[in-house]
């Protein structure tokens, strides 16, 4: 076993999108190509932002992903317990001993008092740092009855970011911050340092907000005597116009609406891996296996990776593609629209090779093949929006289809016998194929996209493609 130990440490504040899961791709890849330990700690101490729900939101959404962790709140393991609201006991002992140190001490203000100094230094134009009104006179510092802060002692720090390279940040960037508060639960500033510590992390990964902190995190691993852990940064995952970060509302969907619209697992890690995160060639298809060996904290950019929601369609597109026949009928099975419902397996097999090609993802099966298996309704729109075919008029659209159908109506429906007769209608005539068969195949399947023609009036056969036709030809 490699000492290196990643943990993805989410708080339970709502559910999962991109940029989380991002957070724990990285985290659990670095685990895996080191074959080191991967485990999930819930950061739950901030009461207030609890939503409920989401532990076990989390919880499968990393096991949908098949982001396995090797210990966390639902596995037992040597670091347990895995939840931060069950861990007070240690975060009071580290404490005690900074106390001890005296490097901690009871806050002793209200609101009111620490409202007025901050407001104290903005008239004398300084910025507010609460140790600059550090109280004199220390009071014993009673749990769960006041706040426990940090002790700092400020200097000017150098560090190095995995990520993000080299950073650094004066003095005024350490300050006296809250250990403990009034309620017996710590902050996030302490517990996460206390149990990486404990949980003996070699790695922290988590977003950048954290940067801004970093250095009273080194201050307090100073403090403690602990060596920091190795830290990396990704930058923010940005919405779709690339100048925010990506929120709700550009469609930062719950992970899980992926997976039941029908995305497949190793497109989705292919595609989130890959913001911000690149091998140095032009590959952009790595399987799950590859991202493990080929992963590295170190090419992962340090500006902000664009969330794309098309080139997740098209990589969903290409997995898709890849599947084979057998995966692919299995992974469609729940898919397939009511109308479905008693068509046997080859036909189904066959409606699905016939659409694999243009198929992004499993949720448009019902889209693409309902015309399959039952007369659509006629559609007018579908001709009076298709200005090539419009402009024709009715009665050349009609004769168009008689010659269509005089023809069809000779036929046994095989493939070669359907596409030598289309071919020959295109030379009878004299219409290109971008008109003549848009024509016949919306006469025939009153959608408003199908896979190629020949193929799909082979599948919905002879009966009812020639009753289809008639319908359209009585409706000119
Ligand atoms: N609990 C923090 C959050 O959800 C995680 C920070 C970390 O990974 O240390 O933002």
């Amino acid at each position: 076993m490699s000492s290196v130990k990643t943990r993805f440490a989410p708080s339970p504040t709502g559910f999962m999108h991109v940029g989380g899961i991002r957070t724990a791709l990285f985290a659990w890849l670095v685990a895996r190509q080191n074959n080191g330990r991967f485990i999930l700690r819930i950061e739950d101490t901030d009461k207030d932002r609890q939503v409920e729900g989401s532990v076990e939101h989390i919880v499968q959404s990393l096991k949908a992903l098949g982001l396995e962790y090797d210990a966390g709140p639902d596995k037992p393991g040597p670091e347990e317990p895995y939840k931060q609201s069950e861990r007070l006991d240690i975060y009071r002992k580290w404490a005690e001993k900074l106390l001890a140190l005296g490097r901690a001490y009871a806050d002793p203000y209200s609101k009111e008092e620490l409202d007025a100094f901050r407001k104290q230094d903005q008239e004398n134009h300084l910025p507010f740092l609460y140790r600059n009104h550090r109280p004199d006179s220390t009071l014993a510092w009673e749990y769960q009855s006041s706040p426990l802060r940090f002790k700092s002692e400020p200097k000017a720090y150098h560090w190095h970011d995995v990520i993000m390279g080299d950073l650094s940040a004066g003095e005024e960037a350490v300050d006296d911050f809250i250990l403990i508060k009034s309620d017996g639960y710590p902050t996030y500033n302490f517990a996460h340092i206390v149990d990486d510590y404990e949980m003996q992390i070699s790695h922290i990964i988590r977003g950048q907000e954290f940067i801004a902190s970093t250095p009273n995190y080194l201050n307090l691993y100073e403090a403690l005597g602990f060596v920091p852990p190795v830290m990396a940064t990704p930058p923010p995952v940005l919405g779709p116009s690339g100048n925010k970060k990506l929120s709700k509302r550009d469609g930062a969907k719950d992970i899980l609406d992926y997976i039941n619209e029908g995305y497949l697992v190793p497109a989705l890690l292919n595609f989130i891996a890959s913001l911000g995160w690149n091998d140095g060639t032009t590959k952009e298809l790595f399987s799950v296996e590859e991202l493990v060996q080929a992963f590295s904290l170190e090419r992962v950019g340090k500006s902000g990776a664009r969330f794309d929601e098309r080139r997740l369609l098209w990589m969903n597109g290409a997995y898709i593609r890849n599947l084979s026949p057998t995966d692919l009928d299995v992974m469609a099975r729940p898919f397939w629209p009511p109308e479905a419902g008693d068509a046997d397996q080859t036909y189904l097999h066959k409606a699905l090779l016939l659409i694999q090609e243009r198929l992004k993802y499993f949720g448009e099966i019902p889209e693409l093949t309902r015309f399959f298996f039952t007369d659509l309704p006629l559609n007018p729109d579908l001709i009076s929006s298709n200005p090539k075919l419009s402009e024709l008029g009715k009665p050349l659209l009609k004769q168009l289809l008689e010659q269509a159908r005089a023809s069809l109506e000779q036929s046994d429906f095989s493939l070669t016998d359907l596409s030598s007769r289309l071919n020959s209608l295109l030379e009878t005539t004299s219409q290109p194929a971008g008109i003549l068969f848009s024509l016949i195949r919306i006469a025939t399947t009153q959608a408003p996209a199908s896979p190629p023609l020949a193929e799909s009036l082979e599948l919905i056969g002879k009966e009812r493609s020639l009753a289809r036709l008639k319908q359209q030809i009585d409706a000119l």
